[in-house]
């Protein structure tokens, strides 16, 4: 008898929920799940389907790459799925010469058999790598640079200063969407251990606002003009200071072979490389060092991919001129 009542309580809870149409012409129609399936309904009873996960129209579910999902209507995901979601759940996969692709998880393991990682950190140690570094732009050579850097598919860090900043925005644009890292280095290039503490955060941080407006991310690797510092100007920066640990003095001969054979006589694992994207003659020697670091077994990476393959944290404000 109790099973009897507990099986007439459950139908009419079902009844109520799901609604047998009282009269054989009453309107139905068809609602859909975000899992897939869908139910044929009468009309009157749509807003308790729509209150629990049903839809009027076909739907699917999209993800982004930070694993947010959505339920979105099918007629729909096509815009979607072009501004960058994702129609299963996806990881970024990455490769030591600097590559980067977005794969479904369901596909992940064949990619980590065919030389991918999940992280840069899970790399194999044995890989050698290095960063290039440019200064004092972006300038009118600067998309030179990047078409190299494009070509070998690597990676380098822009210590861009604001001032260039602002007259060359596309191009400080096409660097951070090729996935090269953008550093701060300062508004107009003083030296931030002769001003005032008020103006070493005026230089950084309009300098930031500046990057943050064009490229929509804020800079947090920092290279004091000169690579002159102090403690005062590192606690004022409170960020990490990026210094160098081979000087090509680019600047200063301006001549291709002089600064190719000042990198390649001298380069070993961890080496932060100091240019400048203010000369063709920069952009020549680019042309050549890349593709004989890679030749020796270099990875190019930024800045802040080498201090994570070498296990340094960069979100202590201090100064770095290598990574071991
Ligand atoms: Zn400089």
């Amino acid at each position: 008898m109790k099973k009897l009542t507990s099986y007439l309580l459950c139908l009419c809870f079902i009844l109520s929920v799901f609604c047998i149409c009282p009269e054989a012409e009453a309107e139905t129609l068809t609602v859909y799940h975000g899992d897939g399936s869908q139910a044929v309904i009468c009309a009157e009873s749509l807003s308790e389907y729509t209150n629990n996960g049903w839809y009027t129209a076909p739907v699917v579910t999209i993800y982004t790459i930070d694993d947010v999902s959505s339920v979105v209507y099918k007629s729909d995901a096509q815009i979607h799925l072009s501004n960058g979601w994702f129609d299963a759940p996806v990881v970024k996969i990455y490769k030591p010469n600097g590559e980067t692709s977005i794969v479904y998880k369901s596909d992940a393991d064949i990619h980590l058999s065919e030389g991918w990682y999940m992280s840069p950190a899970d790399f194999p140690k044995k890989v050698k790598a290095v960063a290039l570094t440019f200064d004092d732009g972006p300038s009118r050579y600067t998309p030179q640079i990047l078409d190299c850097l494009q070509r070998y598919n690597a990676k380098a860090t822009f210590f861009v200063v604001g001032n260039c900043a602002s007259t060359y925005p596309d191009t400080l644009l096409r660097a951070y969407n090729m996935g090269m890292e953008i550093g701060n280095h300062t508004l107009n290039h003083p030296k931030l251990t002769s001003i005032s503490s008020s103006s070493v955060s005026y230089q950084l941080n309009t300098t930031a606002d500046i990057i943050e407006n064009i490229t929509g991310a804020r800079p947090y690797l920092v290279r004091p003009p000169y690579g002159s510092y102090n403690s005062n100007v590192l606690k004022t920066a409170n960020a990490p200071f990026i210094l160098w640990s081979i000087d090509t003095l680019d600047w200063k001969t301006r001549n291709a072979q002089k600064t190719v054979n000042s990198v390649l006589s001298n380069v070993k694992d961890g080496d932060i490389i100091l240019m400048h994207d203010l000369y063709g003659s920069t952009a020549e020697a680019t042309e050549i060092i890349v593709p004989a670091l890679i030749e020796r077994g270099f990875d190019l990476v930024t800045v802040s991919e080498l201090a994570e393959r070498k296990g340094t944290d960069l979100s202590v404000p201090t100064a770095h001129s290598r990574f071991k």
